[in-house]
């Protein structure tokens, strides 16, 4: 029996193997498979080139576990270690690659925690020993075994071993017990393992029997040796596509819509397949995200720094050996290659899209409620996705008509330019409660667009941002006349006083609300208009809505909403209670501050209506009903009321 020191000298790396991977320790299961999935292919590939001449057999890797004696084997049947390559591949280059790794970064703890592939000494995370058991495959090799207990020293020893290939056996310690649990297990393999390239076998299969669960002859396969991404996109079927997505969320009962299938070799490696979900909401989706693999492994399902935010909107599987994984999450950021693959997938995703529209729109616009929170998403984002996205970003009216930008302002141009050669585009977020404005609108042959989506505010600013002669504005956030300006405003008829005297009766009547302002203004507006209607500025309500999900802007959302009810001196009832109001000449004399004279007192002129509440009510309960803002108390004073005058 040979025993040694491995080479470490400066530092014993156990400690910290154990200390600084302590959080991501649970990756000795990958490390391990896929060290055994690498030599059962290695293996194969020289049978393929005539190297090796002998039986392949049965090559699948298999993990199992053994309670009584607390121990986890990774078994493989491939080429296997002679007691010469133990000593090259674990005692030295692993050891001197690990030991390199732990002084450049023994002051930065972060760094090491950060995930880096101890690979086959990973195993002493969880092990107090650990021992190799190995079989080369070639001719007259002895078979070796190696055994250390998570210090510098090792044996090693001359064996029997009936089978090519390697065990690799560890003895969990007391604090890992639970790496003995099938479950835990099969739940780390299914993680990291799923889609490895070499049958991977945990156990027997079970089967229902007679009300409870029995192990049938048939291995427990528990990964998928071909999956979709690594195939070429000619021999797939859309049934491949959205067998493979359940493969990757076998909790995801819906379908997902269409599918992107990446496949760049220059200027690096990445294939992938990305799928588009329906998207009811951002946490449902969410729970699914996109993985990430290095050769069939997987690495993570955290690729914020890979890929842009709103692609992390996507599903599916990027699968690139470029991709630094060993370093940490602030070097990703900066690192050329991960900034070229991220442009790359945006481009991919716009193009497919793009297709995708011009190929069958109608299908698109099918596709449209469930995309569009992704693309505009990206679109206020990433300003390269905006421009790529403009020939397929789509607007829908009130009568569920589809447009580009491009399309609708072509459309609308000419109906709807004020006199300072402005577009002004009409939407409402709630065609039920806008449903007078949305009428007013198209009786003057206007277009009104349905914004009720997530991000449509924003969307809207951008818009306007890239666009200087562009208005978006809420079909009741003014008079039409006022919104769209054909000329210069009609004259105001109505003097000060009388307007002072008007504005104080109905302000009597106006509600009263803590959350709420209302302000009664005066509009020389059409005759066929209502007499009182409620409009809130536009300028204000966006800025509260884009406050709901923008830091720093909490200063609008924390002030009171608020409506000016507009007084239409132009209807012939409000020109009435004009008639009716009174006037008398009263002698006002103005405030005086501390140490000023005395000022003289002046005649003024005020005008009031009395008599006249009801109908004051009546045409404020009407404007508040005409915007769907008539609830509760005032709404069955309102009905009560009309009754009233029924009688
Ligand atoms: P890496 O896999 O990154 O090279 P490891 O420390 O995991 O680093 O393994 C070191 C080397 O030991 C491997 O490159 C391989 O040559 C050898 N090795 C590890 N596991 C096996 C195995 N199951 N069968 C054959 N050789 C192995």
């Amino acid at each position: 029996m040979a025993t040694g020191n491995i080479g470490v000298t400066s530092t014993n790396i156990f400690p910290v193997i154990k200390k600084f991977l302590y959080s991501d320790h649970e990756i000795f299961l990958r490390e391990l498979v896929s060290n055994a999935v690498d030599a059962t292919q290695k293996l194969k590939t020289l049978s393929s080139v005539g190297e090796f001449q002998g039986e392949l057999g049965d090559m699948k890797v298999r993990v199992s576990i053994d309670k009584n004696k607390k121990t986890l084997t990774v078994t493989d049947r491939g080429i296997g270690m002679t007691a010469e390559e133990v000593d090259k591949y674990i005692n030295q280059i692993a050891f001197s690659g690990a030991e390199e790794f732990v002084n450049k970064y023994k002051d930065n703890a972060a760094a090491i925690i950060g995930h880096f592939g101890l690979g086959f000494y990973s195993a002493f995370m969880v092990s107090d020993k650990v021992e190799i058991f190995s079989q080369s495959y070639k001719e007259d090799a002895k078979a070796v075994h190696w055994s250390c207990e998570g210090n510098p020293e090792y044996t090693m020893e001359d064996t029997i071993k009936a089978e090519r290939g390697t065990d690799i056996v560890l003895h969990i310690g007391k604090d890992y017990e639970e790496y003995l649990e099938d479950s835990k297990i099969e739940g780390l393999l299914k993680k990291y393992c799923r889609f490895l390239p070499i049958e991977i076998v945990f156990g027997k299969k079970k089967e229902w029997k007679d009300g409870k669960q029995v192990e049938t002859e048939e291995d427990n396969v528990v990964n998928f040796v071909n999956p979709a991404w690594t195939r070429s996109p000619q021999d797939l079927k859309e049934e491949d596509y959205t067998e493979f997505y359940h493969q990757l969320y076998p909790d995801q009962f819906e379908e997902p819509l269409f599918h992107i299938h990446l496949n760049v070799d220059y200027p690096f490696n990445l294939t992938g397949i990305l799928y588009f979900p329906r998207i009811k909401n951002n946490l449902d989706v969410r729970r699914h995200k996109i993985q990430l693999y290095c050769n069939q492994v997987f690495v993570t399902d955290e690729v914020e720094n890979i890929v842009p935010e709103y692609l992390t909107l996507l599903h599916g599987v990027i699968d690139s050996p470029d991709i630094p994984l060993n370093v940490s999450r602030s070097y990703l950021q900066s690192d050329a290659n991960v900034k070229k693959i991220s442009s790359h997938i945006t481009k991919k995703v716009a193009d497919k899209l793009f297709e995708l529209y011009r190929d069958n729109k109608e299908d698109f616009q099918n596709k449209w409620e469930d995309i569009k929170l992704f693309i505009q998403f990206g679109m206020l984002s990433d300003e390269k996705f905006y421009e790529r996205a403009t020939k397929f970003a789509l607007l829908k009216n009130v009568n569920s008509e589809y447009f580009t930008m491009e399309e609708y302002l072509d459309k609308v141009k000419e109906a709807q330019t004020d006199k300072d050669g402005n577009v002004v585009v009409l939407y409402s977020q709630d065609p039920d409660a806008n449903y007078t404005h949305i009428e007013r609108a198209k009786q003057k042959g206007y277009d009104v667009l349905l914004m009720d989506g997530e991000l449509d505010v924003h969307y809207i600013s951008q818009a306007e941002q890239k666009n200087e002669k562009l208005r978006f504005a809420r079909v009741d956030s003014d008079l039409l006349e006022n919104l769209i300006r054909k000329a210069d405003a009609p004259k105001m008829e109505l003097s000060a006083e009388q307007q002072e005297g008007l504005r104080k009766a109905f302000e009597t009547q106006l509600p009263l609300d803590q959350k709420l302002n209302y302000y009664v203004t005066f509009e020389a507006a059409a005759e066929d208009a209502l007499p009182v209607f409620l409009v809130q500025n536009e300028f204000m309500r966006r800025m509260r809505e884009m406050s709901a999900h923008q830091q720093g802007m909490a200063f609008y959302g924390n002030m009171p909403e608020q409506y000016n009810v507009v007084v239409n001196t132009n209807h012939p009832l409000v020109k009435d209670l004009v008639a009716q109001m009174t006037s008398e000449t009263v002698l006002e004399t103005p405030e005086t501050k501390e140490g000023e004279e005395p000022k003289e007192a002046v005649e003024k002129t005020v005008f009031t209506l009395a008599g006249h509440d009801a109908r004051l009510a009546e045409l404020v309960d009407l404007a508040f009903l005409a915007s769907g803002k008539l609830k509760g108390e005032a709404l069955s004073k309102f009905v009560a009321r009309s009754l009233e005058l029924l009688k």
